[in-house]
């Protein structure tokens, strides 16, 4: 029974999870300014943070 409860907990299986959710994180990025929870909008050529207005270029 203890063993089952175990692999559920599978460090992996988590990680494997968290590792999707970096790769959508790394196209909506945090703002600087603002921090963790304040997303940049993204636009053709920039991002755009709608609560302090800062705005970062695009990166070719
Ligand atoms: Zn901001």
């Amino acid at each position: 029974m203890a063993k089952k409860k175990v692999k559920n907990k599978n460090p992996s299986k988590i990680w494997k999870k968290y590792k999707l959710q970096g790769d959508k994180l790394t196209r909506s990025r945090l703002c600087p300014k603002c921090g963790a929870g304040y997303f940049l909008g993204e636009h053709k050529d920039r991002f755009y943070c709608g609560h302090c207005h800062y705005v970062e270029i695009k990166p070719k």
